[in-house]
């Protein structure tokens, strides 16, 4: 077809816009469609019109990209039109203008292609001044939003994306776009489990993740977002937003440490090494062994009563460093309260344990009240009574009730010593 063929002099000259796109490109624009779209005057002729050769898409409103390209999906792989539906375009000049359009599949120059036929509904006037208006707060709003919004394709590849990108991950928009979503998730599970909601309610709210940066941080994002469906129902794709909630989660993990934590020794608190001991007694390696040690100051009391509460205080700080320069990491230690503490040991043999209780005796003989200076200067000594798992230990309670009397036997047979409990 050319222009001067007689289907290329009909076309030129309808008064409707036409357009012809192959592979979602423009091919051919009528001299309607090129006024529609504000192309440049000077260069007519649909062939060599500057509209030929850019995607269609990118003169639709983002707003109704989406709806739009469903549409062109669909009269691709049909053969009659779709029917007509207002949609708003951006013209060459950025202006933008509400058109009735329609598509239809042909063939065109040996390709597959879609005739797009539009008609603008109102000029310039009040219905111009009414979208500028509202386009100009979506602008301000888009621009001005803490969150980020993006839209993905059914496969997850990224096909639009806010400016807020830039501040939350550091990337440009143009950066984001055509890539796949998933490269910015530092842990597939987080993607699997959001794809899954999202696919089994059709969407979420405040759904949790992370993020990694362009400079290599990794951000906690909270995803509120729906699932897009095409005409036929067919799942298309993801729309919604994410915002950074790092400071939040912190916040959070920093609340859950505090409540966690005994404040003067900054060890376990007595709620937090119960649960943590219960973990260890619930894993279902329940045949390893497992010690509980319950610790006891002697005559702390005195300590108080001679030096004061400021260096009893003093005291626990570092009877807690002591002990937790003795034990293992993955051994429990907690502050049960006052100067009452306990240690979790698992994975280790009776044999190991009783060296290591050796070790934490010692270490605390060597606690010097007064810098050691004065000759009232007295040592600080600990009672341990020790309890190992037995096959029906299921509650750390029962543990520490036999670890209790085994320590009501060290304080009585003289203090500064372990005793085991009475296997039967
Ligand atoms: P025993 O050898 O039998 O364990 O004697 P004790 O004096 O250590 O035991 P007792 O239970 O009689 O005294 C414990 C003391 O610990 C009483 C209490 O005032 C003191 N205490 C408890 N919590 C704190 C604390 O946080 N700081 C200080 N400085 N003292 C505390
Ligand atoms: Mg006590
Ligand atoms: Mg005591």
């Amino acid at each position: 077809m050319t222009e001067d063929s007689a289907y290329g002099y009909l076309l030129e000259s309808l008064p409707a816009a036409v357009i012809v796109a192959t592979d979602g490109n423009i091919a051919l624009a009528n001299r309607a469609a090129r006024r529609l779209l504000e192309a440049d005057p000077g260069v007519e002729g649909w062939a060599c019109s500057e509209l030929v050769g850019l995607p269609v898409i990118q003169f639709v409103h983002e707003l109704d990209q989406f709806h739009s390209v469903s549409r062109m999906r669909r009269s691709a792989m049909s053969t009659t039109p779709n029917a007509p539906i207002e949609l708003r375009v951006r013209t060459c000049r950025e202006n933008l203008r509400v058109v009735l359009v329609t598509s239809v599949s042909i063939r065109f120059e040996g390709k597959d292609g879609v005739l797009i036929s539009a008609l603008e509904v109102g000029r310039g006037d009040a219905i111009g001044d009414r979208l500028r208006r509202s386009e100009e707060h979506f602008r301000r709003l888009f621009e001005n939003m803490q969150d980020v919004y993006y839209r993905t394709d059914a496969n997850g590849i990224v096909q639009m994306v806010g400016p807020g990108v830039r501040r939350v991950i550091g990337y440009e928009p143009e950066e984001v776009v055509g890539r796949d979503a998933a490269a910015w998730y530092p842990n597939t599970a987080d993607r699997d489990a959001f794809k899954q909601a999202i696919r089994t309610y059709g969407e979420v709210s405040d759904f949790p993740g992370q993020m990694v940066c362009k400079d290599g941080r990794i951000i906690d994002i909270s995803i509120s977002s729906t699932a897009l469906y095409d005409e036929d129902g067919r799942f298309a794709g993801v729309e919604g937003i994410y915002r950074d909630v790092t400071e939040r989660k912190d916040l959070e993990r920093e609340l859950r440490r505090l409540a966690s934590i005994d404040s003067l020794t900054q060890i376990l608190n007595r709620r937090a090494f119960i649960e943590a001991a219960q973990t260890r007694l619930d894993s279902p390696d329940a045949s390893c062994d497992l010690t509980l040690l319950l610790l006891d100051i002697d005559y702390f009391k005195s300590i108080n009563d001679q030096y004061g509460h400021a260096t009893g205080d003093q005291v626990l700080v570092r009877f807690a460093d002591v002990v937790s320069s003795q034990i293992r990491e993955t051994d429990l230690f907690g502050r049960l309260g006052g100067e009452e503490f306990a240690i979790v040991v698992s994975h280790t043999r009776p044999e190991h344990v009783r060296e290591l209780v050796s070790r934490v005796l010692e270490a605390v003989r060597a606690i010097r009240l007064d810098g050691g200076v004065s000759r009232s200067s007295r040592g600080v000594t600990v009672s341990i009574g020790a309890a190992l798992r037995a096959p029906d230990d299921h509650r750390v309670e029962q543990l520490l009730d036999r670890a209790d009397r085994a320590l009501y036997q060290a304080k009585h047979g003289g203090r500064d010593r372990v005793f085991w409990e009475m296997t039967a």
